[in-house]
């Protein structure tokens, strides 16, 4: 008969082990594995409630703040729950650490006194241990499974204080963790779930022996993660003598951007957007080449194709609701060249036909990530270059921290002193406008505004239409939004390398000479 087979207690939430319509125990049917695989085969990519999660683990994940799994961790975490091995090429920033918590969270499911340490964490620095321990604390905040740190340069007798409190779950760097094991005769017997993060760097610090020492002393039964950036030879061989029959998942070979597109981010404030979109039409993007411009709502489209016309930058726009004779001329100018600029809003622009565009400016960024890549997907086609800017205020940072998670890349913060190779190579870099680039601007659209009723007052419409547009926007993800709170990178990045003129390179250095003035501080006289 199929269906309705039992299972034993230790199997239920190994989905691999387990029959598909499977009882957890007599009589008490596991319901969360029959909507997983129900929705499994409904959805081919669902969020974080279609991957049959206990209650507590998918609590501990919404409490995180995390909205939609990111690729790395659509594709690992059913892998992993299957208990099969996985060596995963992944990036910090991609959201590995999530990918092996949470199988852990479900593997061990609650705190085990009597058992000893169940799981075991191998990171190459203390920081990122540390770290690890923080998400482990975050997201398995209600399975009570307990954790403890081995570390290089903490005091030996407080980690054996620390491992026979039994934790259930122990994350160390590797030459520490040796020690202790050494020291306290530990025996590994009982763990069943091994990670090696950041396997590459544990490699390049030098741990090889250590770890080799530590796979010997572990159980057969084991499963194994590996997360790595890179896979060089050592670790395939590593790989091969520790893991069975591994699963490689690999996200770099399947970019979502064409490789001829080079993108890159402008940090600056909402009323200062305009400025830096005249500049780059201006100075940086060539007179020839064809630029589509983003925009929430129609009236940007207006306000914005009035301020062009003013420029002198040759454009045309559309938006759902202009008429469609109308739409169709703009468009018509833009597809025969006869402009360089056309302004649009998203629903707008669905449909139209341009074959050989080469920039895209988001001068709203959209609160979509896939409409990021849609919007995006219009340059850089059949062979061709192309280039999309996108200007960041500062309520639109979140979507970019979830951007780079959809795309498993990391922010390349612009560094604070200019750097050449930055220069030569912005692509993916996100930096700062400078302020005298700004103002020189400004002075220009200023006097517009002065001078013309009609802009002053779209302007203003353009402001109370954002309100509202900013109301119906879905929501970043609430993790990327604290992250926008706590991460000082954003603060202290530098200027971008494609707006640093001449004359901000000087503002830049009358900054750092006043930073250096107000550390002066004047002696005091001794009477
Ligand atoms: P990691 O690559 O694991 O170091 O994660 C990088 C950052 O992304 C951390 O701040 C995580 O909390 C965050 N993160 C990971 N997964 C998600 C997700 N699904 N949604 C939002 N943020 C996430």
């Amino acid at each position: 008969m199929q269906g309705a087979i039992m299972v034993k207690e230790k199997d239920i939430w190994g989905v691999a082990d387990a029959p598909v319509d499977g009882y957890a125990s007599e009589g008490e049917m596991d319901t969360s594995k029959l909507v997983a695989n129900q929705n499994r085969k409904k959805k081919k990519s669902g969020g974080f409630q279609v991957m049959g999660l206990s209650h507590n683990v998918y609590r501990g994940i919404m409490k995180k703040g995390y909205k939609v799994p990111t690729p790395i961790q659509r594709k690992t975490i059913p892998v992993i729950l299957e208990r099969r091995d996985v060596v995963a090429m992944a990036r910090t920033g991609s959201g590995k650490t999530a990918c092996f918590l949470i199988p852990l969270f479900e593997r061990l499911k609650m705190h085990m006194a009597k058992a000893g340490a169940r799981a075991l964490i191998l990171s190459p620095t203390r920081e990122l241990a540390l770290q690890t321990l923080k998400f482990t604390r975050d997201i398995g905040k209600f399975t009570g499974l307990r954790a403890a740190v081995i570390l290089g340069g903490d005091s030996i007798e407080g980690q054996f204080a620390a491992i026979h409190e039994n934790p259930d779950i122990i994350i160390a760097t590797p030459g520490r963790f040796v020690h202790v094991c050494v020291e306290m005769e530990l025996k590994l017997t009982n763990i069943e779930y091994v990670v090696f993060d950041e396997a590459d760097r544990l490699f390049e610090m030098g741990f090889s022996e250590q770890l080799r020492e530590i796979m010997a002393r572990l159980p057969d039964s084991r499963q194994t993660l590996l997360f790595s950036a890179t896979l060089p030879k050592m670790l395939v061989e590593f790989a091969r003598a520790g893991l069975v029959d591994p699963v490689l998942m690999r996200l770099d070979v399947e970019s979502k951007l064409s490789e001829n597109l080079r993108t890159t981010f402008f940090k600056v404030n909402m009323e200062d957007k305009l400025a830096v979109l005249l500049y780059l039409l201006r100075c940086i993007i060539k007179p020839k080449e064809q630029t589509v411009i983003f925009t929430a709502t129609k009236h940007h489209v207006e306000y914005l194709h009035m301020i062009l016309e003013k420029a002198g930058i040759s454009s045309t726009y559309t938006y759902s609701s202009l008429d469609a004779t109308a739409r169709k001329i703009n468009v018509a100018k833009f597809q025969s060249k006869k402009v360089q600029c056309m302004v649009v809003t998203d629903v707008a622009a669905r449909g139209i036909d341009i074959p050989l565009l080469d920039n895209v400016i988001n001068y709203n960024f959209p609160a979509k990530s896939k409409l990021f890549v849609h919007r995006v997907g219009r340059v850089a086609r059949a062979g061709r270059c192309g280039v999309a800017y996108s200007l960041i205020a500062p309520d639109e940072y979140p979507y970019l921290l979830d951007l780079h998670l959809f795309l498993s890349k990391s922010i390349r913060y612009a560094s604070q002193e200019p750097k050449e190779e930055e220069e030569e190579d912005w692509n993916h870099i996100y930096g700062r406008a400078p302020q005298t680039l700004i103002d020189s601007e400004m002075d220009q659209i200023r006097q517009w505004h002065e001078t013309s009723v009609d802009v002053d007052t779209m302007k203003q419409t353009t402001i109370n239409a954002y309100k509202q547009y900013v109301k119906s926007r879905p929501p970043a993800s609430n993790e990327s939004i604290r992250r926008m709170k706590d991460e000082p990178l954003e603060q202290l990045m530098g200027f971008h390398p494609l707006l640093l003129t001449e004359t901000s390179k000087q503002e830049k250095e009358r900054n750092s000479m006043l930073e250096a003035l107000k550390k002066v501080r004047p002696k005091t006289v001794n009477q």
